[in-house]
């Protein structure tokens, strides 16, 4: 007997027949002067109705959309068309989705109530850990520095300074402080992360209080790919060697104490193939690696992964202290860094 059951349709399915076809969708919520371009859709935000005509940007490939003029993005409940019917509509989100595959023409019996919140869920863990959704170059959200400058306009002095660096490493790295305490990163200072060709590919938020958790990474930023201020070295000829640092603050350290040419993995605890193939590309001329993680058993063991990856290609060395006295570099003072840097033949891998 022939099955006459129609197949079931997830959510990732809907979205993507969503976002290729977004313009009949916002044209349905009254969306105004949309202008379709290669992979993005521009218009007036019917969100908060101004009468700005390119306020509002869709990218097609993602499904991510950005309002320039009012930020109407931080008012949702997902940074998706999902969202933006929602908030145009205030219907719930199953009936969102229904109103979504009427708008379509799709069927939507595969769909439950479940099906969406463990839906909603999982981009919730996306959007605190990062994900690998996105499998190629060309598809990673690249974030408009307009975008970022509106939505964290304010520098830190206070909290920056009294953790001992300078207002011009501050500026260096162009970090803020978000202080608008309707956004999801209040009380954080925003590090701003580019990739080799110095395009914003997302931003982490350090907390500055006790809150939960102490790290947050931006929407779909991709730490295994990226490695943390990669974009400055890019731009000079000639590097040969490259140091690999745990974190963001070892290579604000790193540069205060004269070594610019430090990089740091991003939340993932280790340099990956990815970050060797991001070396290989732009800075083909480096031939040595440098790896200088935390000085305790969970640095140890990432800066053993490292080492394994980074050996067969490269002259590698790996700084492993002998004494427990300082934990990362930032509580290192530059005498001390200086010292190790001109022994580094002491720690060359074999
Ligand atoms: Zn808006």
């Amino acid at each position: 007997m022939l099955k006459t059951e129609k197949p079931k349709m997830n959510l990732d399915e809907i979205l993507n027949i969503a976002n290729s076809n977004a313009l009949t969708v916002l044209k349905s919520l009254g969306f105004e002067s949309l202008v379709e371009r290669n992979g993005y859709i521009t218009g007036r935000c019917a969100l908060h109705t101004g009468d700005n005509c390119t306020s509002f940007t869709f990218y097609k490939n993602s499904g991510v959309w950005t309002c320039w003029t009012a930020g109407c993005h931080n008012t949702v409940a997902q940074r998706n068309i999902i969202g933006i019917i929602m908030k145009k509509t205030s219907l719930d989100l199953e009936h969102s989705v229904k109103y979504l595959c009427g708008i379509l023409g799709i069927p939507a019996p595969g769909v439950t109530k479940k099906d969406i919140e463990d839906y909603n869920l999982r981009r919730k863990v996306d959007d605190i850990f990062g994900s690998d959704v996105i499998a190629s170059d060309e598809n990673y959200v690249v974030f408009d520095d307009k975008y970022f400058n509106f939505r964290f306009p304010n520098i830190d002095n206070t909290y920056f300074v009294s953790r001992g660096f300078n207002e011009g490493t501050l500026r260096k790295f162009n970090l803020r402080i978000c202080d608008n305490k309707n956004d999801s990163f209040y009380k954080r200072i925003i590090i701003p992360i580019y990739d080799s060709s110095g395009r914003m590919v997302g931003f982490s938020g350090r907390a500055i209080d006790e809150r939960k958790p102490k790290w947050k990474h931006s929407y779909r930023l991709q730490p295994k790919k990226h490695l943390y201020n990669i974009n400055n070295i890019c731009k000079k000829n000639d590097v040969n060697y490259i140091i690999v640092c745990e974190g963001m603050s070892d290579v604000w350290k790193m540069y205060e104490f004269g070594f610019e040419n430090c990089v740091g993995v991003l939340g993932c605890g280790s340099f990956s193939n990815g970050h060797v193939i991001s070396v290989m590309r732009c800075l083909p001329a480096v031939s040595n690696i440098v790896i200088w993680f935390d000085n305790d058993e969970a640095g140890r063991k990432s800066a053993q992964k490292a080492v394994n990856i980074s050996k067969s290609l490269y002259t590698t060395y790996n700084i492993v202290l002998d004494d427990n006295k300082y934990n990362d570099i930032t509580e290192m003072s530059k005498d001390y860094v200086m010292g190790i840097m001109s022994n580094i033949n002491k720690y060359k891998v074999q």
